[in-house]
């Protein structure tokens, strides 16, 4: 009925139509001010509404507790990979990276410029398939943190438990799974994640950080990469990313009107399950890369065991209006990312397809 492509994209990606459609209808006109929310001054009251109530909604909406701050950044997450050490690392002092993939790699060479992380522990031998268990995961009291990325938009896989590091802060990065379930907020110190993939378009980034967490920020780094800055202007120390903050607080409300969290989780596991299914009873001919008790309800990453087919295999999907489903460029292969708003009638879409690929080929 609408022209909208299946879309798999691994981000930025699929946001829900309802919202682009809002969007589309208050653009030239923002509640009656004759202007575009685009068009008018970060601290205009209009914008000063949008902004808070989306503070407001996501603090409500994750169960965030009263002594967290959630703020909007720019940078995406990978300036986080660097302000993060920057804030919280010294020159000599250790901090724990455990290694899930590329993502993971990236955080751990920005904390090398600051202070001397060590790995706690790694799966890159195998391929990052597997999440690390509790018992690999090595740290010291005396780190200044853990960091950890609980998606791995690449491989495809996810943390089902976090580890529990007492009194050292947990740092994640949640980029690409923030909000697709209910996470207890408290086990963290610090969450950040690009809005690109559940969340918003790209420009803004979400950081969820501890209060007692700022207190213990370094001194002497520039003003606007301080956590503190932005957590005392209410992220309204310079010009916000204001278009898609407000995008950012349709997407939240859009969530609540889906069941809250919650709702958004039990669809995901519903739709992911969907092409899993397809894997696990395809005889081997797909191939999932993570192994099953680290897969991701986010990007499901597989192969099919002839190269020659797999290619074919891409051309025939795309032919067939599926978007985005090449694996990462570093690891090739195929990859479908069912983030929050991508339709159940998507992934359905796509099982079925899988299936006659099969059927056809096999
Ligand atoms: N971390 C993860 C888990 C990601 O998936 C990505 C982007 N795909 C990044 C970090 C980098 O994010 P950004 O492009 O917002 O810097």
């Amino acid at each position: 009925t609408n022209n909208r492509a299946y879309n798999f994209n691994a981000g930025p990606s699929a946001l829900p139509l309802e919202v682009l459609e809002k969007a589309q209808k208050e653009l030239v006109n923002f509640n009656g001010t004759g202007m575009s929310i685009m068009e008018m001054s970060h601290r205009s009251k209009d914008y000063e509404a949008v902004h808070n109530e989306a503070i407001a909604r996501l603090k409500k909406l994750y169960a965030i507790p009263e002594n967290y701050e959630v703020l909007f950044l720019q940078g995406g997450a990978s300036l986080q990979f660097t302000m993060v050490p920057m804030n919280f690392l010294q020159e000599g002092k250790k901090a724990s990276y455990i290694l899930t993939g590329v993502w993971s790699e990236k955080a751990l060479k920005e904390a090398k410029l600051f202070g001397e992380p060590v790995i706690s522990a790694s799966s890159k031998e195998n391929q990052y398939r597997n999440i690390p268990t509790s018992n690999e995961i090595k740290f010291d009291s005396d780190d200044a943190y853990v960091h950890l990325t609980s998606n791995n938009t690449i491989y495809g896989t996810a943390w089902r438990d976090f580890p529990d590091t007492g009194d050292v802060p947990l740092i994640v990065d949640m980029s690409s799974d923030i909000f697709s379930k209910a996470v207890d907020i408290s086990k963290f110190a610090l969450i950040y994640a690009g809005a690109q993939k559940n969340l918003g378009p790209s420009g803004v980034t979400v950081v969820i950080i501890r209060k007692d967490l700022l207190e213990k920020e370094n001194t002497n780094i520039p003003t606007m990469l301080k956590y503190s800055t932005h957590a005392d202007a209410n992220s309204l120390y310079n010009t916000p990313p204001t278009f898609g903050i407000y995008m950012l607080g349709e997407v939240l409300k859009w969530i609540e009107n889906q069941g809250g969290v919650p709702a958004i989780e039990r669809n995901n596991v519903e739709k992911a399950g969907l092409i899993y299914d397809v894997i696990d009873n395809s005889k081997g001919f797909y191939k999932g890369h993570a192994t099953e008790d680290s897969r991701s309800f986010m990007n499901i990453t597989f192969r099919i065991a002839d190269e020659e087919l797999e290619k074919q295999f891409l051309a025939e999907a795309k032919e067939a209006g599926f978007v985005g489903l090449n694996g990462h460029r570093s690891v090739g292969g195929c990859r479908a990312s069912t983030y929050n708003a991508v339709p159940f009638e998507a992934c359905k879409a796509l099982a079925d397809f899988m299936v006659e690929f099969q059927k056809k080929h096999q």
